[in-house]
């Protein structure tokens, strides 16, 4: 069967290139009805935080990524991590290696000074029975080490990649597997050893995870080999690039699935375009799809081998495909608490019929969520008069119409067709063409000369009480 996983380390939110890695496997395994599984991998104590866990759980919920197991927490299974250890310690495939920092410094000006690369030199690969007792004596603390022989060849078919080939020599020499600790225990298991014995514990079919993690996954393939485990299969995706076609990284700003959330975008759209980061749809789905249509035609064979460049113009132009696309009722549920943080939810006479009259109306000029507020702001409290806005209303005759149109202005409600009426009334009373009327009426209600449609902005204020206000304010 099929079984994927998101590995997140809970040492900050959740990342862009994570949550994509997230998209992916979740795509994967929809696709061929297998399951889709959440590891927290805190094994940095330090690093790692609750609240960011929390953070992740929620964004990969927000993004409607579910998944189907409850998530495995690493920290919990250190016991197995141990055991695998000492099995490799017991098969001569690990060893402890006694080297002080002094010393690897040493190593490392000696490979400098040689023109080499730096790596570990498998300074204690073989040590005598007495050296190691000389060490222990001198109460020397000890790190464990997996052998990676330079001649190895370790060889994979990538899903992405195809036929992939590392040298053992390329990897950096023996690898530690557990930190220091005194020479009679084991110390922290790290990374490499962690997520081999984890895989294969939680039945892993399909490791996909971003081409960082290439050289990793040599180290792993080996660890499976001296393990006697059979390894999964691997994918690795491309790199989420910025605008200057460099690693998408911290400096680069937005880059938490919070951030875009905050900014407006919503989760259909955020989505959607991770899925575009890297995977080519096929005929006949377009560039917009809900999760569920990527996850019916999703295949490794799409998926680039290039890095996929950030590109906001196509994000913000499915967010306006998703937000156009929702009916007035949708658009009030996600823009009700963004109005509410503004302190507008209880304004008087602006309830839920009337927001969603208000919705109808902006709807379609919205590209992200926060426009909906910025839109909206002028709805719900006064605005300051622009110059425009300004100079129209110290204009006579438009000055005169609205005094008229405020004489006829009725108390009660008001339908679009009395309204129309009125505005034709109020400009002959005033000796206007309508359209200055109209104009001024703008201006008065909005404070600007643009906005939305005149009748229903004005029709919409009049529910409110806010009409007569704003135009006496304006004479
Ligand atoms: N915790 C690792 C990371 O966040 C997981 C990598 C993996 O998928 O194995 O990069």
């Amino acid at each position: 069967p099929v079984r994927v996983r998101l590995a997140p380390s809970p040492t900050g939110t959740l990342h862009i290139g994570t949550a994509r890695t997230a998209v992916f496997n979740w795509l994967f395994a929809r696709h061929l009805g297998g399951a889709f599984l959440l590891r927290i991998e805190d094994t940095d104590r330090e690093r790692s935080k609750p609240e960011f866990t929390e953070n992740i759980l929620d964004g990969l919920r927000w993004l409607g990524l579910s998944w189907d197991e409850e998530p495995v927490v690493q920290s919990e299974r250190i016991a197995a991590h141990r055991q695998a250890i000492e099995q490799l310690l017991a098969s001569g495939h690990a060893y402890r290696c006694y080297a002080s920092d002094a010393e690897l410094a040493a190593m490392r000006e000696r490979q400098q000074a040689e023109g080499r690369a730096p790596r570990y030199d498998n300074l204690h690969r073989d040590l005598s029975a007495e050296q190691q007792q000389a060490y222990i004596a001198e109460g020397r603390e000890a790190v464990v080490r997996f052998r990676i022989d330079d001649g190895a060849t370790i060889t994979w078919s990538d899903l992405v990649r195809g036929e992939m080939r590392w040298a053992g020599s390329d990897l950096g020499g023996d690898m530690v597997i557990a930190r220091r600790a005194p020479a009679d225990a084991i110390g922290d298991p790290l990374y490499n050893l962690v997520v081999v014995v984890d895989d294969a514990a939680m039945a892993i079919s399909h490791v996909i995870r971003g081409e960082d993690h290439i050289a990793n996954t040599g180290k792993q393939l080996l660890l499976y080999a001296a393990l006697g485990l059979t390894p999964p299969q691997f994918a690795h995706t491309p790199l989420i690039l910025n605008q200057e076609g460099r690693k998408l990284s911290k400096r680069d700003g937005v880059t938490s699935v919070g951030d875009f959330r905050a900014m407006g975008y919503t989760a259909e759209a955020l989505v959607n375009y991770m899925t575009l980061l890297g995977w080519s749809p096929p005929e006949g789905i377009g560039e917009r799809f809900s999760l569920e249509q990527a996850a019916a035609v999703f295949s490794f064979e799409r998926v680039n081998r290039a890095g996929a460049r950030f590109d906001w113009d196509k994000l913000n132009w499915l967010n306006a495909q998703v937000l156009h696309g929702l009916a007035a009722g949708e658009l009030r549920q996600r823009l009700q608490p963004l109005w509410q943080a503004r302190g507008w939810g209880e304004v008087a006479g602006a309830d839920a019929a009337w927001q969603e009259d208000l919705c109808a109306l902006l709807g379609p000029s919205l590209s992200l969520l926060a426009d909906g507020v910025d839109q909206a702001a002028p709805f719900f409290t006064a605005p300051e008069p622009d110059e425009a806005a300004l100079a129209l209303r110290a204009d006579a005759g438009s000055r005169g119409a609205l005094s008229a149109l405020l004489e006829r202005l009725p108390e009660g409600p008001l339908d679009a067709e009395t309204a129309q009426g009125l505005l034709a009334e109020a400009a002959s009373a005033a000796g206007v063409k309508k359209g200055v009327l109209m104009k001024g009426l703008r201006a008065a209600l909005l404070g600007s000369l643009k906005g939305p449609d005149l009748l229903t902005t004005w029709l919409l204020l009049h529910r409110l009480g806010s009409d007569r206000e704003r135009i006496a304010a304006a004479l």
